[in-house]
């Protein structure tokens, strides 16, 4: 005999089986034994192995890496993870929004773009998109947005007609639709897609100066796409073409990488800046703020478990460390709750100890049981204690990384600065940054995709949207339509 032998096949208790292709039956063909507790085991853990998909981003991929400092920003930050020599274990997650977990990767869609730093100080976790901007301002709309981008209650079927009902009802969404009938809305690979923190951050130095900032991490593999007709295509023949790039490429050892630049605001600029700097519809112009890098990620290992490392990873925005805080922006301060609770919701309240989730230095918190608790606690379960246990080092810790603010309460619109309205970024990307065949494109995907089931008073008020964004987009935007539908 040549080789290893291989290992017993055992129950989940450890206990060696007596066979992995028959059940236990009386006689070949007799009944099967109730006592055959393989085969019971077996069926019931099959019942039990898919967990609930996530609302929105079922569908990614992700992939194991480093996090190098490339630059001294120790000035703005003092967050070890972004101090100068420091490399930082990383982990992130790639996903489309709106498609179930078997969806198509090439569907047009912004993409997911979740990172989690296992730093010194805890993990860093940051939700950004491919995308600098997003289709809301605030938290009250995100599950009516989302709602309308899924599926109708009664076809169980997606809607054009839903989408763009919304979104011409939502004029701030004008700038992330101009984004997303782009050619960035279908990028060709995750590798050629960039990141964006979209949201606006505080980061707060040693000395306890505050500023605020946006992330862009710049892919090093060029920014490249798919068209509408290439995409559609992979669609239909490689649904997971997205998921099985990335993997090949860290197979191959070509190991993907982005340069992180930052967008860094003296903290009292923000009052009189000629946009609301905390409105996640509106990008920073480079030319006011003009990036400033930090360093390299780089992605270097695949997992090995798919459900275990990458549909169980929680990503949570309110995984903050010293030195980086929230801003005002109002779904940044939202989705420090909605991620956290999704988890608990999704995968049970102990997630974090998940070994995937869990940060890379002890951990001393006063959390206590739940199900599926796998770290003991131990006593004293309470604080404060005179018996030795964890005690919050205040002096070191205790300032927020926050901002003074005082009012009455209302339900309102954010104060708009001089320059703010729904439709000045949109048609400054369509006028600008587009050239003649990107704004054709641009033309040629949103009659597709107002072709495609869409009624007659929404379309509408479609043409006048993109009228607003930009009066000639708009004129042949409708000339497109009115030439399909003939
Ligand atoms: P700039 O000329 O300095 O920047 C334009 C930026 O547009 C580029 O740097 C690139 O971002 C991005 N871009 C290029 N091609 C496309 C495309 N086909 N679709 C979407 N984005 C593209 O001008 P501003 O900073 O004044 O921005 C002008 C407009 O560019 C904004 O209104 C916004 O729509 C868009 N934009 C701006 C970003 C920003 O943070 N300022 C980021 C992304 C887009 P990148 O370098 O990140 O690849």
């Amino acid at each position: 005999m040549t080789g290893t032998q291989p290992k017993p096949t055992t129950t989940d208790a450890g206990i060696p089986v007596a066979s992995d292709e028959h059940s236990l039956t009386v006689s070949p063909d007799g009944p099967i034994l109730l006592q055959d507790h393989y085969l019971i085991e077996q069926m019931a853990q099959f019942n039990r192995e898919r967990i609930p998909e996530r609302q929105p981003h079922a569908k990614g991929g992700g992939a194991f890496g480093r996090f190098e400092v490339t630059n001294d920003v120790s000035a703005y930050t003092k967050a070890a993870v972004f101090q100068p020599n420091t490399t930082t274990d990383m982990l992130i997650r790639f996903s489309t929004v709106a498609g179930e977990r078997g969806s198509p990767d090439t569907w047009r869609d912004p993409r997911g773009f979740a990172v989690k730093f296992y730093t010194t100080e805890g993990n860093y976790d940051m939700v950004g998109n491919n995308t600098p901007v997003f289709f809301v301002r605030d938290p009250m709309k995100f599950q009516h947005f989302i709602r309308s981008q899924k599926r109708r209650a009664d076809t169980n079927l997606r809607d054009n007609d839903m989408q763009w009902d919304f979104w011409t009802l939502s004029p701030e969404s004008a700038h992330q639709v101009t984004w997303l009938m782009g050619d960035r809305g279908i990028p060709k690979t995750w590798r050629n897609m960039n990141g964006y923190s979209s949201h606006t951050y505080m980061w707060v130095n040693a000395a306890g100066e505050k500023f605020w900032v946006k992330y862009h991490f710049k892919t090093d593999q060029g920014i490249d796409f798919l068209t509408q007709e290439e995409a559609d295509r992979l669609a239909g023949v490689d649904g997971d073409y997205h998921t099985r790039d990335l993997y090949q490429a860290i197979e191959r050892g070509e190991y993907p990488s982005w340069t992180l630049k930052m967008q860094i605001m003296p903290f009292e600029d923000a009052k009189t800046y000629r946009f609301n700097p905390f409105d996640l519809t509106k990008v920073w112009p480079h030319s006011d703020y003009p990036p400033i890098e930090v360093g390299r990620m780089t992605l270097d290992r695949n997992p090995t478990d798919y459900h275990t490392e990458i549909e169980q990873a929680a990503f949570q925005p309110n995984n903050l460390v010293p030195g980086i805080g929230p801003s005002p922006d109002k779904m940044l301060l939202a989705r420090l709750f909605a991620y956290a609770d999704a988890h608990r919701a999704r995968i049970g309240t102990n997630y974090q100890q998940i070994p995937v989730n869990t940060p890379k230095v002890p951990v001393h918190s006063y959390s206590k049981d739940g199900a599926m608790r796998y770290h003991n606690v131990t006593d004293p379960v309470y604080a404060p204690n005179s018996k030795g246990g964890p005690q919050a080092d205040t002096a070191r810790y205790g300032e927020p990384a926050g901002w003074y603010t005082s009012g009455e309460m209302v339900h309102a619109a954010y104060t708009l600065h001089a320059e703010d309205d729904d439709w000045g970024q949109p048609g400054t990307l369509v006028r600008k940054v587009l050239d003649d065949a990107a704004r054709e494109r641009l033309v040629s995907n949103i009659v597709g995709h107002l072709l495609k089931g869409v009624t007659e008073p929404v379309l509408q008020r479609a043409f006048e949207y993109w009228r607003h964004v930009d009066k000639d987009l708009g004129d042949r935007v409708e000339q497109g339509v009115r030439a399909g539908q003939s």
